[in-house]
């Protein structure tokens, strides 16, 4: 059979421990007997990134702003005990954090459901999506302790040298404070990467915040979400038969849990560090949770949302049997291939993205699968097996639907 072609290449970033070796796996057994690979690889691996003065995340980076599409394996960001480990020369930054600032993009993350992979809500029949705003709020604050007989106040210094002032607070007694900001232009990326998602995926947004108590600083992202819908979306949403719908968080909440899912739920910052692990949690597992980085000028970089599965590589390097999960990661490729597939016209490849999923899916559905997975499964005749033979398994089953 002859291989598919593709036309860009795709941006691979590899990484580190067990999801590197789930990497290779992937690529061997699921990938390269099937699609001529068309790759410009950067290794991310934290031992390359210390070579390169982490030059390489940066140069990552930008090929994917060229390129437009990139599939990330999980790297280590480096805390004490790796600076030790790697006899690193610094403790370089994150390198989701490096990246997601050079795009500037919004992180959808969203769960693989399978029939009989049980969530903890059993309404929950369809997948949410949770969008998280990275920028700004008390990720970017400044908090003092204030003594008693003290007032507190929030000062803005205007270019001419004038100032604003606010009371926040005569303190009494001993107490705390914290100032917070954002900044108008990261809101209106945010709002576009979410409703240009939203067409995307063709389903509804949802957006809350706590505009009823903090009039000024929610209500800002209230209004322009709200002014760049009414301008920019309205038409394109009617059109598509999707909706547009804001709320108030802790109603968000509560008819989240009252949801079928099929939405994608557009969070502020702190919203969304706390709503994507009770959401992942509640789907299952971290390892069946995708996530694409989205800039607003429409250029995708796709991985899986758990690390990189440390205390399974330290097992595999001894020898020991393993039972990684591999299906985020699966999935970060296939959405690559088919991004790539829809962008270029090359129909054969968004077909092959599909079966590189449904034969991943079909396997968990004949009781296959790693360990993580099974206290959620009500498969009949389920059998939890090792990393090699889950990856065998999917690539038995892929063969089928690729003849
Ligand atoms: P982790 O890799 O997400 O794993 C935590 C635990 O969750 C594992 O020990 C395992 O539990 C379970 N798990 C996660 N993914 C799994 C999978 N695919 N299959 C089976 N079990 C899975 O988090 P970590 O071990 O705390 O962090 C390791 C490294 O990952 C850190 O250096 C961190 O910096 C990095 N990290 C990277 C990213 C990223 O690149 N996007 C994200 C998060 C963390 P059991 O051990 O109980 O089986
Ligand atoms: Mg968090």
């Amino acid at each position: 059979m002859a291989k598919i072609q593709m036309k860009t290449p795709l941006v691979e970033m590899d990484g580190d421990e067990m999801t590197r070796v789930l990497w290779k796996m992937i690529k061997d057994t699921l990938i390269l007997p099937y699609v001529d690979l068309k790759s410009e690889y950067y290794d991310l691996g934290l031992a390359h990134r210390n070579e390169t003065n982490d030059q390489v995340t940066v140069d990552s980076a930008n090929a994917t702003k060229k390129y437009g599409v990139a599939v990330k394996c999980a790297t280590i960001t480096p805390n004490a005990a790796r600076v030790e480990e790697y006899n690193l020369k610094e403790m370089w930054k994150s390198p989701n954090g490096t990246i997601r600032a050079m795009l500037d993009g919004t992180v959808f993350r969203a769960p693989i459901l399978v029939e009989g992979i049980n969530p903890y809500i059993p309404g929950w029949t369809k997948p949410i999506t949770i969008a998280r705003h990275a920028y700004g709020d008390v990720y970017k604050n400044t908090e003092m302790r204030v003594d008693a007989g003290c007032k507190a106040e929030l000062v803005v210094t205007h270019p001419d040298g004038t100032e604003t002032r606010e009371l926040i607070h005569d303190f009494k007694t001993p107490g705390i404070i914290q100032g917070v900001h954002n900044i108008d232009k990261s809101i209106e990326s945010f709002a576009r990467a979410c409703m240009n998602y939203a067409l995307d995926q063709k389903q509804d947004l949802w957006f809350a915040t706590k505009d009823t108590i903090s009039k000024k600083y929610d209500h800002r992202f209230k209004d322009i979400f709200a002014e760049i819908y009414e301008k920019e979306y309205k038409e394109k949403f009617e059109a598509a038969g999707i909706e547009y719908f804001y709320t108030l968080i802790d109603d968000a909440v509560a008819r989240t849990v009252r949801s079928n899912g099929g939405y994608i739920w557009a969070c502020k910052n702190y919203d969304g560090d706390v709503m994507s692990d009770m959401v992942a949690t509640a789907y299952g597992s971290l390892s069946m949770m995708t996530s694409v980085l989205v800039s607003p000028d429409g250029v995708y970089e796709y991985e899986a949302a758990h690390g990189t599965i440390q205390r399974h590589y330290y097992k595999y390097l001894k020898g020991e049997p393993t039972s990684s999960n591999p299906v985020a990661t699966i999935f970060a490729w296939s959405g690559a291939f088919r991004k790539r597939g829809e962008l270029d016209g090359i129909p054969e490849l968004v077909d092959y993205a599909g079966k590189l999923e449904k034969a991943t899916i079909g396997t968990i559905r004949d009781g296959i699968m790693s360990g993580d997975l099974a206290a959620l499964c009500t498969i009949p005749g389920k059998q939890v097996v090792g990393t090699e033979e889950f990856m065998a398994a999917i690539g038995r089953h892929l063969d089928e639907l690729m003849a």
